[in-house]
């Protein structure tokens, strides 16, 4: 293999470069991103909240990027895959004989409300900025809609800076798909024991305001005021560019465990990635850091070799900063869930989920030792 093109310079996209060169690849590094490489998860808590600045969450330094002996092409957005290459915005077309797909995933977004000042959403450093400048702009009354862990930290985030704050989940209970019932119910109460209002099980239906935004009107007819929204309502995957490329998109770009897609030359990483999972027995999007970090080992591994040889296997892992606690969570959620450690009241423990008493999952609060003990046992 002589050329090897990654297309997204994000975290998943750098961390293939870096495993490209680390396994001995010495030809042609062409790597094609929209973005300089910056690591996300600071973006709805320490960059909101001004304690680290734009140069803090860059995922590597120049001499880093310096070493890898990449042919950069920042700025740049790739716009077709197709037989002869991968070709940019500018008419620029890269032959490659291997190819890294990292182009992460784009915030959804609340369709008519988008062109209504004071609706944001928050995915690029671009959003962060320009949610930070409306929050300065002293907004009293902040809406969130949906209480996932993007909108539950920008909760968090604004109700320090002094908001009040709304969050609108459409669920009956928050995190309930990804954590179970009882313990999304134990996230909800950390909204309301830090003074923001949680209304659960409720739709929104609009918007008021022209020009720019003054409430949310939700499908039980109530309206709640509003000077800034943000809208957490999940993401899809940054595949347009693939149309006509002839591979397998569905929800994220379809790959095998081992993060290969249909042609052993093209390889998809990270949040764009829909991969066959062995220990969930089905496809998933993992998005979450430590997958798209994890994931390039096993992709280029298979991308060098021309075929699958090794597969990524690995339980989910995420974290999530909320309201001054350290949320935690590892493995599958189940209905047997049982607390092994602290109080749940007082917002520090380790529970653990169970499928015929075998442990299948970790969730904690303000509880990394045990969280990581038990994580280990999974
Ligand atoms: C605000 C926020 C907070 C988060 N917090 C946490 C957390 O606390 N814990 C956790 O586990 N995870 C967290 N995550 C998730 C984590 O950041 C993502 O899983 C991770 O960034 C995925 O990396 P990626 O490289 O796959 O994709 P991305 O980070 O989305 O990067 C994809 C890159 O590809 C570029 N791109 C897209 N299309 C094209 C194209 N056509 N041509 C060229 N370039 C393109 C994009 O501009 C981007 O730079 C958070 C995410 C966000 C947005």
């Amino acid at each position: 293999m002589r050329t090897v093109a990654v297309v997204g310079t994000s975290l998943a996209g750098l961390r293939s470069a870096q495993e490209l060169r680390g396994r001995g690849f010495d030809g042609r590094l062409v790597m094609i991103g929209a973005e300089p490489p910056y690591d996300r998860p600071p973006l709805s808590k320490d960059f909101l909240l001004g304690r680290v600045s734009v140069d803090d969450i860059a995922l590597a330094g120049q001499d880093d990027l310096d070493a890898l002996a990449a042919e950069w092409h920042l700025g740049a957005r790739a716009e077709k895959l197709g037989r002869e290459g991968v070709t940019l915005g500018d008419g620029t077309t890269i032959a490659a004989d291997g190819y890294v797909i990292a182009t992460g995933a784009v915030a959804r977004n609340l369709g008519a409300a988008r062109n209504l000042d004071g609706v944001h959403t928050l995915r690029t450093l671009d959003d962060a900025v320009a949610l930070k400048r409306d929050l300065a702009a002293a907004p009293s009354s902040v809406v969130v809609i949906g209480a996932g862990f993007i909108g539950a930290e920008v909760a968090s985030a604004c109700r320090l800076l002094g908001h009040e704050v709304t969050v609108i989940e459409a669920m009956p209970v928050p995190l309930a798909p990804v954590l179970g019932a009882r313990m999304g119910a134990v996230c909800g109460e950390l909204h309301t024991e830090n003074d923001v209002r949680l209304i659960t099980g409720v739709p929104v239906a609009g918007f008021t305001g022209t020009g720019r935004v003054t409430g949310v009107r939700l499908g039980d007819g109530r309206e709640i005021r509003a000077d800034l929204v943000v809208a957490g309502v999940g993401t899809r995957p940054a595949t347009e560019w693939l149309t006509g490329s002839g591979l397998a998109v569905d929800d994220g770009v379809l790959v095998d465990s081992g993060c290969v897609t249909a042609n052993p030359r093209v390889v998809a990483v990270g949040d764009v990635a829909r991969y066959r999972c062995p220990l969930r027995g089905r496809r998933v999007r993992a998005e979450h850091w430590t997958a798209a970090g994890e994931q390039p080992g096993v992709a280029v591994a298979n991308l060098l070799a021309g075929s699958t040889v090794t597969r990524f296997a690995r339980h989910g892992y995420f974290w999530s900063d909320q309201y001054g606690r350290r949320l935690q969570f590892a493995g599958v959620a189940t209905e047997d869930v049982r607390i092994t450690e602290g109080d749940v009241a007082a917002k520090r423990f380790v529970a653990t989920y169970h499928r015929d008493d075998v442990l299948t999952g970790v969730f904690a609060i303000d509880s990394p030792r045990p969280f990581t003990r038990l994580r280990r046992a999974l």
